[in-house]
């Protein structure tokens, strides 16, 4: 079976586009009375982009933290919020839920748009295709580049039981404004370890079994664009990490990320490490698996003097370990693409094992 996948419907790009936000959203307001729901990362409290929100008198602003990944509880916890708000209003949802932050932002409002329409807890929908009714109206504001979160059918969430997306076709935003102007003041290590989430989903891409034209078209282009913003540091760095980020989840959306993702879940289940440097983490011990892009991540690390967390696993209790393992072992599509059918035969309980004690 090919895969029919759904794209983002609407893509505004540009130096200070953010400012047609309020023109996009009054487009799709119900009424003047509808409501739109900004989900925004508190770390632009008190900043100029609080300003600059188009915000209406019965509209709903929640600053959001991030400092943990989105949680399932979390997510829940919101859409609560959110329905509190809407008692007394003209319609029953709001017209929109806009995301403004990173990965995990953009995460929590596709999660929320999703479970205004869905009864029950975000965790029953962790799977593929659990989601049965359209999610409200969704957009996302990029404010770091590099997860592809802006394109992917998916919201990557931490539930009781497991760390798994919510992946459907619903939960594509309908709208996403990349101005790069909004990841102009992320600091490193933070923009390095997102950036390299992307450069990574081109390894994952390009050199696994599921490689096709289309993967390859976007993940190429991808690459390049890593290479020039982190080796030789252009004019317009901003702009093409942007573009690095949106081609690179074009990449997996037809492809499939590979080991180091795998691993990169485990080690987040148990120690809560973000994405972007727990890939970064693990991508330092495949060597063996891709040797080219091993070596290129770190030329590219030492060009900005970054220093890896090491050690990590060191005193881990068994339970930890297992648990690490369960969760990197069910993502059996990673395994596949990176390995073959035969992967099973390649990457036992063992090997990981062996691979998490060095990291
Ligand atoms: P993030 O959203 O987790 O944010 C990381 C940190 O950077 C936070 O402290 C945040 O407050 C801060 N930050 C955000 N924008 C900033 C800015 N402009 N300036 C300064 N600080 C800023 O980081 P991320 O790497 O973009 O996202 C990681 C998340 O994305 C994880 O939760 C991961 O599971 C998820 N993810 C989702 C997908 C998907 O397809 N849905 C893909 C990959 C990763
Ligand atoms: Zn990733």
């Amino acid at each position: 079976m090919f895969r029919n996948f759904k794209m983002v419907s609407k893509v505004v790009f540009g130096r200070g586009c953010a400012s047609q936000l309020g023109d996009i959203l009054n487009a799709q307001r119900r009424s003047s009375k509808a409501v739109m729901v900004f989900l925004v990362d508190d770390v632009f409290k008190g900043g100029t982009l609080e300003s600059r929100l188009p915000l209406h008198a019965d509209d709903l602003m929640v600053w959001v933290n991030v400092d943990d990944e989105p949680k399932t509880s979390y997510v829940d916890q919101l859409t609560t919020q959110v329905k509190k708000h809407m008692v007394g209003k003209q319609d029953r949802h709001p017209s929109g839920v806009i995301g403004i932050g990173g990965g995990s932002t953009m995460d929590l409002a596709k999660a929320v748009s999703l479970m205004l329409t869905n009864a029950g807890s975000s965790a029953d929908y962790q799977g593929w295709d659990l989601i049965k009714n359209p999610a409200v109206y969704h957009a996302a504001v990029p404010t770091l580049s590099g997860t592809g979160a802006e394109v992917s059918r998916t919201t990557v969430l931490t539930g009781p039981k497991k760390k798994l997306g919510i992946n459907s076709d619903h939960t594509v935003f309908d709208q996403i404004v990349l101005d790069p102007e909004l990841i102009a003041g992320a600091p490193n290590p933070q923009r390095f370890y997102t950036g390299m989430d992307c450069y990574i989903h081109c390894v994952e891409s390009l050199e696994g079994t599921y490689l096709n034209s289309f993967s390859q078209a976007y993940g190429e282009k991808a690459m390049d664009l890593c290479r020039e913003v982190f080796l030789a540091d252009p004019e317009d760095a901003d702009d093409k990490l942007m573009m690095a980020s949106f081609c690179g989840g074009m990449s997996i959306a037809y492809s499939q990320v590979g080991v180091c993702h795998a691993l990169s879940y485990g080690l987040s289940f148990v120690f809560g490490l973000h994405h972007g440097i727990g890939n970064s983490v693990v991508f330092d011990y495949l060597e063996d698996f891709y040797p080219q892009g091993v070596r290129e991540f770190r030329q590219m690390m030492d060009r900005l003097g970054i220093d890896l967390p090491r050690n990590l696993t060191a005193g881990i209790t068994d339970a930890q370990m297992n648990s690490m393992v369960d969760v990197a072992l069910v993502l059996e599509p990673l395994w596949e693409n990176a390995l073959g059918k035969d992967w099973k035969t390649i990457m036992t309980r063992e090997k990981i094992q062996e691979l998490y004690l060095k990291m």
